[in-house]
């Protein structure tokens, strides 16, 4: 049995303005290589015009339905930022925010939702574990601080819910929204009680905090507010290995990957410099992947920066850092493709006109032994449409590589 190298390209596919795109436009002779060794597509990631979020599109690239297993972003992102989340737990993405104002938390208006983007939250984090306590609610918490302002919190239970609305207005100039069921089920009402206790305790414990004390003296916003979005609930999701009898390793810089690596429970190392921006460290991620590729069967190189600068209408941005992974995946194009499937694709298009995820399908190369070699020469979404494997989707893709090293069980006899 052979193993599957997937690289995702997140957010890579565009729609072309005046016939062009930032991958038709790039130069980038190792992935034409590519697609002139393997077998090309185009592939709707979920199904045709849905818009993936990079979150159900990698859910979908490796095998799970995202209808099924996705609840939301909150545990995912719990799961990346190191909280061993369990299914059942209630998890949200946080970020530290400024409040200014007199009375409750759910009085205050905030005027920063990223106070001054804080980066260093280690004391805050610590001093909310310690000192805000829920116990006369019966239930456990764990909050973790993420990169910058970011972070995640968790809640332990019996009887919790995600049927509850964010605390984060998502805008400044407006009050801390006060956390309210989204249902009449008792489940519901309780969770929005803890959430709302737990608003009220975090802001005492941060308002007063020496290093909040700290910031207002240099003119710096307090972080003295914690926002929260995303809630999900843990659905109970087997591991890869349960799954498909398959070791996973996900080499990514950001949370949101890392922690879908997590929750499948693969192999999720730290690679140094690995940032999901554009200054990642490629040469030592595409290492990582390699030397990961040794003791797992399917390994997920995540590279991030193509989205974000097609979120930021980065046309020619988009196109030099595909240029500048073209360089960096050279390596790849020496494995020995008898045991390795290497496959080359993204988990949904960002189009720099749109600046937001959309349903048109990406371009996918497979590089194995024995694959229907065809005509296609360039790695483009203009291009890709032409070879062998026509028009697939996601799950489609993961059958295939998975029937490529010898992994699919005969159906029927
Ligand atoms: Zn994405
Ligand atoms: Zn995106």
């Amino acid at each position: 049995m052979g193993k599957v190298l997937l690289v995702i390209l997140d957010g890579l596919g565009d729609r072309p303005v005046d016939g062009k795109t930032p991958l038709s436009e790039a130069k980038t002779p190792n992935m034409n290589k590519l697609s002139k060794m393997g077998i090309n597509g185009i592939m709707d990631t979920i199904s045709p015009g849905i818009r993936p979020g990079s979150d159900t599109g990698h859910l979908s690239l490796l095998g799970y339905d995202p209808y099924k297993y996705y609840t939301g972003r909150g545990p995912i992102e719990a799961a990346g930022a190191g909280v061993d989340v369990k299914p059942g737990d209630v998890a949200f993405r946080v970020n530290f925010g400024t409040v200014e104002g007199e009375g409750s938390i759910f009085d205050k208006v905030v005027v920063d939702r990223r106070a001054g983007r804080i980066s260093d939250t280690d004391e805050l984090e610590k001093a909310i574990n310690e000192g805000v306590d829920l116990s006369e609610l019966n239930v456990e918490f764990v909050f973790r601080r993420g990169s910058g302002h970011r972070g995640a919190l968790v809640l332990r239970g019996e009887k919790l819910s995600d049927k509850i609305s964010d605390t984060d207005p998502h805008k400044v100039g407006e009050k801390v929204k006060r956390c309210v069921p989204l249902d009449d089920s008792e489940e519901a009402k309780r969770t929005a009680e803890i959430v709302n206790r737990f608003m009220e305790l975090s802001h005492e414990i941060l308002e007063k905090h020496p290093l909040n004390e700290e910031r207002a003296k240099k003119g710096l916003p307090k972080a003295n507010a914690l926002l929260l979005r995303g809630v999900g609930k843990c659905p109970h999701i087997p591991s890869f290995e349960e799954m498909h009898g398959m070791k996973l390793a996900v080499i990514a810089g950001t949370t949101l990957i890392k922690g879908i690596g997590k929750l499948l429970r693969g192999y999720v190392p730290d690679v140094e410099g690995a940032t999901g921006s554009k200054n990642t460290n490629l040469e030592n991620k595409v290492k990582a992947a390699l030397e990961a590729l040794k003791e797992n069967d399917f390994v997920l190189l995540h590279i991030k920066a193509t989205d974000e600068l097609s979120h930021d209408g980065n046309f020619e941005g988009k196109k030099e850092f595909i240029e500048k992974v073209d360089k960096h995946i050279e390596p790849l194009l020496k494995l020995d493709f008898r045991d390795v499937c290497l496959i080359l694709t993204a988990d949904h298009s960002t189009p720099v006109s749109v600046r937001e995820h959309t349903g048109d399908p990406v371009p996918v190369v497979i590089v194995h032994d024995g694959v229907r070699v065809d005509e296609v020469k360039e790695f483009s979404e203009l291009e890709a449409w032409k070879g062998g494997l026509c028009r697939i989707r996601g799950i489609d893709l993961f059958r295939i590589a998975l029937d490529l090293v010898d992994r699919m069980e005969k159906f029927g006899a």
